[in-house]
Formats: C-alpha cells, sequence, structure tokens
C-alpha cells in the first residue's frame, strides 16, 4: 500500500523544508515537491510540522520490583508512547543476580512479544559480571541487545562493582557494544537513606536529601575515567544536575566523548515538588528531582552538544503503589509516568520557549538515539529507504495534561493541569497510520522487536 503526505514542514535534525513523503509499505520511498503519484491514501499536512518518530531510549515496564510491577504493561505503555509520537522505546532487561543474561532475555521477551503496540528494543542490565556473563556479551550482541546497562547503586539487587566494570567494559568494548550507567554513589546514598529514616525523617523530601548532587557528580566523574582507561563507548543515562554534567565536561578537556541522556522531568519539573506532605511522592524517582540552575545547566548542555538524549525513564505506579512509602520514603516505589508526553512537554516547554531549536528537538527526541544506540538510519530520520516512522504535529493546537485524559495505566499525573502548545495529531509507525486525532487505530502485537547494530561511540 502507498501512502502520501503533501505539504507538511519536514524537520529531521539538520533539514527544514515544505515537500511531499511517499511511503510504499513499511518504508519512505521518495521524497519530493509535489511529487505526482497515485497513493491509496492521502495525507494533507498543510500547516504541520513532521519529525521522524520518537525514540524514548530508556522506559521500565511491567519491571518486576519490591513484589509489585511498573503499572504500564507492553501494551500500555507503548500505546501511550504511540499517542505522545514515541514510535520505538528501550526498555531495560534486569539480570538477577546469580542467573544468566540469557534467563533475563526470555523473561523480557515473554512480556513484550505479541504484546507491544509501538517498536521496541532492550537494553541489557548486567547486575553479577562473571566469567560466565562475560561469555554471554557477544551472545546477546548478535541478538541485536547492544548496550549494556551498569548501576552504580543498589547494592545487594542491582549494584556491580568497579572491578566488575572495568571487567565488562573491557568484554563490550571488544565486542561492539555500549556501556550506560546509573551513576551515582550507591554506598554514600545507602548511608544518609539509612540516616535520615533512622532519626525518623521519613517525608518524601528525604528521598530527595538522601541523594545530593555530589552522589551524582563523583559517580558520573568516575564512570568517564574507567570509560576513558578502556576506552569502552560510555552513555549516563538520566543526568540531572551541573556536578555532573561538569564531570563529563571534563571528559572533553582531555578530548572523551561520554555521551549524556536527560530526561524531560530534569528539564521542567524542580525540587520544590517535594516540600509538601506525601503528595510529592508522585515524584519520588532516582535520581531526584533538582534545583533551577540544574535545569539551566542542562538546556545549555543540549545546546552546547554535551547532552544528545531526552528520555523518560518511565517507570509508572499507581498512587495505590506509591502508599508502600507511606511512613517511609525508602519504601516509595521508585519513578513517574511520563512517556505519553515526553515530546510534547520538550515541544511546548523547549522548542515553543525558545529554549532549543526544531532540529535540536528532532535530535534529542530522535535521531542521536538512534545513531548512539545502532539504529540509524533506519530509524530516527525521514530519510529515502528508511522506516515510515513519521509523527505529524499541529503546533496551533492548545491542550492540558491531565491523568483523566491521558494513556498511560496510572491514576495520577505530575503534569496534572498543564497548559501545552503543540499536539501530535497522526502518528505512522512502520507506513501505517497508528493514531489518528487521538485514536489508536493498531491493536497489541503491531509492535516489533528492534534487532540492533554493533555500536561505535561515534556519532
Ligand atoms: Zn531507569
Amino acid at each position: 500500500m502507498k501512502t502520501l503526505i503533501q505539504h507538511g514542514r519536514i524537520i529531521s535534525a539538520s533539514d527544514d523544508y515544505v515537500a511531499d513523503i511517499l511511503i510504499d509499505g513499511e518504508l519512505i520511498s521518495a521524497i519530493g515537491k509535489d511529487l505526482a503519484v497515485n497513493a491509496e491514501q492521502t495525507i494533507d499536512a498543510s500547516g504541520m510540522l513532521i519529525f521522524p518518530g520518537g525514540i524514548d531510549p530508556h522506559v521500565h515496564l511491567e519491571m518486576p520490583f519490591m513484589g509489585t510491577f511498573s503499572s504500564d504493561t507492553y501494551e500500555t505503555g507503548t500505546r501511550a508512547a504511540l499517542y505522545g509520537g514515541t514510535t520505538t522505546v528501550i526498555d531495560f532487561i534486569l539480570q538477577k543476580q546469580g542467573n544468566s543474561l540469557r534467563a533475563a532475555l526470555d523473561e523480557w521477551s515473554g512480556r513484550a512479544t505479541g504484546n507491544a503496540v509501538g517498536d521496541y528494543s532492550f537494553h541489557m542490565a548486567v547486575t553479577d559480571f562473571n566469567d560466565s556473563t562475560k561469555g554471554e556479551i557477544k551472545e546477546m550482541i548478535d541478538e541485536g541487545i547492544t548496550s549494556f546497562k551498569t548501576f552504580m547503586a543498589y547494592k545487594g539487587a542491582l549494584m556491580i562493582d568497579d572491578r566488575q566494570m572495568i571487567g565488562l567494559m573491557e568484554e563490550v568494548k571488544q565486542q561492539g557494544g555500549i556501556v550506560t550507567v546509573h551513576a551515582t554513589n550507591g554506598d554514600m546514598i545507602d548511608y544518609l537513606v539509612q540516616k535520615n529514616v533512622s532519626e525518623g525523617k521519613r517525608a518524601p523530601i528525604y528521598h530527595y536529601l538522601s541523594q545530593p548532587e555530589v552522589t551524582e557528580a563523583e559517580a558520573s566523574e568516575r564512570f568517564a575515567d574507567m570509560t576513558n582507561y578502556t576506552e569502552c563507548p560510555g552513555y549516563i543515562v538520566h543526568l540531572t544536575c551541573e556536578g555532573a554534567l561538569n564531570a563529563v565536561r571534563n571528559a572533553t578537556r582531555r578530548n572523551q566523548k561520554v555521551f549524556v541522556e536527560t530526561c524531560i522531568q530534569y528539564l521542567v519539573l524542580d525540587a520544590s515538588l517535594y516540600e509538601q506532605d506525601f503528595d510529592g511522592a508522585k515524584w519520588v524517582m532516582s535520581p531526584p528531582l533538582r534545583e533551577k540552575k540544574d535545569q539551566a545547566t542542562l538546556w545549555a548542555g543540549i545546546n552546547q552538544g554535551l547532552v544528545q538524549v531526552v528520555g523518560t525513564d518511565h517507570c509508572p505506579f499507581t498512587w495505590e503503589q506509591k502508599q508502600m512509602g507511606k511512613d517511609d520514603f525508602s519504601k516509595i516505589p521508585n519513578g513517574h509516568p511520563a512517556i505519553e508526553h515526553r515530546m510534547e512537554l520538550l515541544f511546548s516547554e523547549g522548542v515553543n520557549k525558545g529554549k532549543i531549536s526544531l532540529n535540536k528537538y528532532v535530535e534529542v527526541t530522535s535521531t542521536n538515539a538512534a545513531k548512539i544506540f545502532g539504529m540509524f538510519p533506519k530509524k530516527g530520520t525521514i530519510s529515502v529507504g528508511g522506516d515510515a516512522d513519521i509523527v505529524i504535529l499541529d503546533p496551533s493546537v492548545k491542550h492540558t495534561i491531565s491523568a483523566k485524559t491521558h494513556h498511560m495505566n496510572t491514576d495520577y499525573s505530575g503534569y496534572e493541569g498543564w497548559d501545552l502548545s503543540g499536539k501530535v495529531k497522526s502518528v505512522l509507525l512502520r507506513g501505517k497510520v497508528v493514531i489518528d486525532d487521538n485514536k489508536c487505530l493498531v491493536e497489541k502485537g503491531y509492535g516489533q522487536f528492534v534487532k540492533r547494530k554493533k555500536v561505535s561511540g561515534i556519532i
């Protein structure tokens, strides 16, 4: 089937022009001015902005946690993502300490296969690096899982020590992958959490006060040093603050490149939200929200090219699940819902308010993630031969975020009542219109696993 999108303003990471896009099957087959072709389906995109489908490389769907699961399934989470213009997500497989990477992959594939509505891929979180795990790295890369997540926090569950980190980096470098990191100093945080809890300081604000900026800055610096030593490509997930970004800036002084992702919440929300009673639990996540000066750092970092990606760390829980920590902040499930609103929030708060350009917007919501994680140019841009993953956004529509109207499987929003300018009108995924005028037109099972290429650490 052929689809023709006419007269839209096409924005890529480098271009901005009005043209028609011809789609044949799942792929873009031609782009040009006033294309004279017959298509079964024609979409008039006059006055609309056209972006490559969004890529959110940091989500947690149906993640097992504290005896429960994050509340979006692959079906509800990837569908909500599509509503907001994100056509591909990368979720995290968590190896269980003592078990193999293969066992974890099988578990996660079992939940995703046949259930995802939008496209997805996986990072592999290595929580137990030993000789047998080492032997599985190449196997995972052959499966198309080319990024390996590490935790410098959560000792006894997810954390690996620096010895394991170096060993993993050497193997991943050799096999053509990238190591990503949750860069916070776990021991410092564990100390502060225990101290606050034992002193009876148990409100959500103590979650924030137990993870001061230095815990992230120190770990980011250490990670940069270790990737420099091993020459393994490195990527810091959910970087939030000035001190951590300065660690990356320092690395550039010795000509090192460390990739950086921040998340939409760190750009638009700040720690004053914790200054209320238990309601602050809505924004309990790790790292926590930071200060206004950190927001300024992150916007500047995007424009300076130090921050390449804006993700979400989408890890939703219902308000009832959040009550697990009613009397103790350390028991509040960490995470907040954002998969649906990343693209529209960044457009409204970033592009419309003059903080980033349209081209930069495409870079950080799609193109850079595709390049860093081995999906480019199949994903992440609008080009002939690439997947027809396309967002048509109407910049003139204003709308309001609310849990009553969002599509994520949770009963609150961290952005309730926010007025946004610019709304996703239609979304195509591999050539098919999947969202149109706020209706989802495909069923679960439409989403496909994206097998990723080896990565080089250059983009
Ligand atoms: Zn995460």
